[in-house]
Order: C-alpha cells, then sequence, then structure tokens
C-alpha cells in the first residue's frame, strides 16, 4: 500500500492569495463598474532590461546552430554568469567569495524551501514571524514540527518581528542548529544594520548553528552602510548560507533565475560531532537533483553586470522606489505608522485594526488591493503589507483614493 507523508498534512491551508482572490472577485460582482488596483501580490510588473533581451535573443540564436548549440550545461551553473555575481556583488563589497562557491538556480524560492534537507530531521529551527512562508512550510513537510495550534506549530522556535524591536528579532534565549533571516524583509520591508547582523552571526559561530540568509531583496538597499550581504559581516563564511535572486532585481520572476552562495568555510556536524563542508553537500545534492537554468537566460542574466543592464536595473529599481516613497509617504501623512519602503519595495503598515477588516475596507472604499499581515503570521496581526509593484501612475491613482477614503 502507497503512503503519504504524513507531515503534509499538517500544513495549514495556505489560504492567504486564495482569499484574498475571493473577496476581491466577490467586490467585482457586486460592482462590476469599480475598477481595482492590485498592491498585494510581491510580483513585478515591468519589463526585462533591455539588456537582457539582447542577450537572451542572441542566446537563442546561438541554439539554433550546431556549431554554437549547447546540451545539458554544468548543473552549478555557466562559470561566465558564476565569475560575474562573484566580481560585482561580492568582491566589490570586500566579500572574499569565489566562482566555486556560487549555485546557480531557478530561484530563491526553490533554494530557501530545499536547503534544510541536508539537515537531520531532529535539529532545533529559528524563523522568524511574520515572515515568507516557504522557510516553515518545507520544514512542516520534512517533518521538523508537532501540529499547528493556535498559528505556531509545536516544536519550531519563533522569532517575533514586533513594532517594539522594530521587526528585528532578538537572539533566541536558548541554543538553536538552523536560522532563517530575511533582509531587506518580506513582509515587513524593515532592514538590518550590520552590528545587528553580527550579533547574529556571533551567536551562530557559538552555537556551531547555520544562518541561511535570504537576500532576495538586496538591490532595494538604498542607504550605504546597510549590509548587502552577509558574508561582509566577519566571521560569516563560516556559519551562513545566502539567498539571491534576479526575481526582484531586473524583472526575472517569470524568465526565472537565482543563486545561492555556499561558503567552503561552512560546516556542518554528524552526530557524533565530526565536521562535513556544508558546501560539498549542496554540491552532491544540487548535482543529483537539479538540471541547472537554461543558457539563454544565463546570459540574459549575465546582461545585467554589463554597463548597460547595470544603469537599467538601477533605473527599474528607482522607479519601484518611487512608488514605495509615495505608498510610505501617503500612509504615514494619514496617521499610519509604516515600516519599509525605504531600502525595499513592502511598505507595512500597522492598521490599529484587524489585517483583514482593515484588507475589507480598502477593498470597498478604495477600491485597492493589499496582503493582511496576519497571512504571515501571528505577530503580522494588525498589520497590511502594500506592495510598490506596479506602474506609477497606478501607484497614485491607489494612493489619492485611500487619502480620500480613509480621510473621510
Ligand atoms: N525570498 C523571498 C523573501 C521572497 O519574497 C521571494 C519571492 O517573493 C523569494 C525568495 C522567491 O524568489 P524567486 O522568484 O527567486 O523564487
Amino acid at each position: 500500500m502507497i503512503r503519504i507523508n504524513e507531515n503534509y498534512l499538517k500544513l495549514q491551508a495556505s489560504y492567504l492569495f486564495s482569499e484574498i482572490a475571493r473577496r476581491v472577485a466577490a467586490f467585482q460582482e457586486e460592482f462590476p463598474d469599480r475598477e481595482i488596483i492590485k498592491l498585494g501580490i510581491g510580483d513585478v510588473t515591468r519589463a526585462l532590461p533591455q539588456a537582457c533581451i539582447k542577450a537572451f535573443h542572441s542566446a537563442v540564436d546561438e541554439m539554433a546552430k550546431d556549431e554554437t548549440f549547447r546540451g545539458y550545461g554544468p548543473e552549478q551553473g555557466y562559470a561566465f554568469l558564476r565569475e560575474k555575481i562573484t566580481t560585482h556583488d561580492y568582491l566589490s563589497r570586500g566579500a572574499d567569495i569565489t566562482p566555486e562557491e556560487i549555485f546557480i538556480s531557478d530561484g530563491a524560492k526553490c533554494d530557501t524551501g530545499n536547503f534544510q534537507e541536508i539537515f537531520a530531521p531532529d535539529i532545533t529551527v529559528a524563523i522568524p514571524d511574520p515572515v515568507y512562508p516557504v522557510y516553515l512550510d518545507t520544514n512542516v513537510m520534512a517533518g521538523r514540527t508537532g501540529l499547528s495550534e493556535n498559528g505556531r506549530y509545536a516544536g519550531i522556535q519563533y522569532l517575533e518581528g514586533t513594532r517594539a524591536n522594530g521587526f528585528i528579532p532578538e537572539l533566541p534565549d536558548k541554543p538553536v542548529d538552523l536560522i532563517y533571516l530575511c533582509y531587506p524583509n518580506n513582509p515587513t520591508g524593515a532592514t538590518i544594520t550590520k552590528q545587528q547582523l553580527q550579533a547574529w552571526v556571533n551567536f551562530a559561530r557559538e552555537h556551531k548553528a547555520l544562518i541561511l540568509y535570504d537576500a532576495a531583496y538586496e538591490v532595494f538597499i538604498r542607504e550605504e552602510n546597510l549590509p548587502k550581504t552577509i558574508f561582509e559581516i566577519d566571521g560569516a563564511q563560516e556559519v551562513a548560507i545566502e539567498f539571491r535572486s534576479f526575481s526582484k532585481t531586473a524583472g526575472f520572476t517569470g524568465t526565472r533565475c537565482a543563486f545561492t552562495v555556499v561558503p567552503k568555510a561552512c560546516l556542518a556536524y554528524t552526530s557524533k560531532g565530526e565536521s562535513q563542508s556544508v558546501h560539498d553537500l549542496w554540491l552532491r545534492r544540487h548535482t543529483t537533483k537539479f538540471n541547472g537554468v537554461s543558457y539563454p537566460v544565463q546570459k540574459a542574466a549575465e546582461a545585467i553586470y554589463s554597463p548597460a543592464g547595470a544603469s537599467e536595473v538601477k533605473a527599474l529599481v528607482q522607479y519601484y522606489m518611487h512608488n514605495a516613497s509615495l505608498i510610505r509617504n501617503e500612509m504615514s501623512a494619514l496617521g499610519y505608522d509604516c515600516i519599509g519602503g525605504e531600502n525595499s519595495p513592502y511598505i507595512w503598515v500597522d492598521g490599529r485594526m484587524d489585517s483583514w477588516e482593515f484588507f475589507d475596507r480598502l477593498l470597498r472604499q478604495a477600491g485597492v488591493v493589499c496582503t493582511p499581515g496576519a497571512g504571515f503570521g501571528k505577530c503580522g496581526e494588525g498589520y497590511i503589507r502594500i506592495s510598490a509593484f506596479n506602474s506609477y501612475e497606478n501607484v497614485q491613482n491607489a494612493m489619492q483614493r485611500i487619502s480620500q477614503s480613509l480621510s473621510a
């Protein structure tokens, strides 16, 4: 008899985006003439940079001729892309990362979800709340939790983000083995300072723990003294893995390309306490289970490091950050406490009421869709997330409507 992995039955129905869609559809049916502006989902709306499109086209042309055709590529990614990443994203920040430590993949979602596979089932895992749901759900699937009760899975060490700590959780008061951190944060838009991140790295070193650092929104950091990579922090190479993505950097959400940095100095341990290279384990896992990202997509990604690509990416980021400033300024002017939107494309607004009630208010009174904070964890209750990923015209329009309806 074929049996299932019963851990899947512990998963709470992921009702957030389906519930949003249901409420929006009901509203549209009730008021078919009202135009809705969506600032909910975190997907980009602007086209790929021209430099990427050009590189993409010419790589496809190479695939059309026997002489330049390419079949299976290296699972870890082509050297041309890994070298560019090393030079532009790491060596330029004083982080001594080599191309062999970069793993190209088709998404930070898959990598942040899959990485836990190489660790023991009975390790202690610390996960922020509120949080990007992938970290938690993949640990539930792997059997590292008990059942969920009152929005909390037994066995997980929750790292609470609150207004009091500025959504930078305090260090755990007991040792943990695996720690997930995400900065700039989804959903809160909070950023971490070098000193705060140093404290996490020191904690991980002290307890022989490992940090999985999700920096998918790094490109939106504008303040020069904020860390763009965890590898700017002393000692991080021994205790941290970093996830990056081209999704938000250059509009690759539909094209798919990302990468993970696994330093060779990172160690994990057997039950007897013998050290093993995390890099070697991940290499083994990646080459066994992953086929690599297609050649044209990697060529398109490489193009963002060209002078033309870099300036187009800069313009793209400025465009979304212009939206973010407008959202933050308008919500603050209406008297709402906001964080994020300064070094991130998300604005986390304290609605001073139930998250879904605030969501409904914005939908019904302003025709604007946001994301209720409660969908990201218990600590998200009372907040909403507004995304800057839309056209400036739509954001302007949405903020005018919100302003009119909330101040009325
Ligand atoms: N990490 C965070 C925090 C995200 O918000 C997202 C996407 O929204 C991802 C990772 C996924 O990135 P990718 O598109 O590379 O899978």
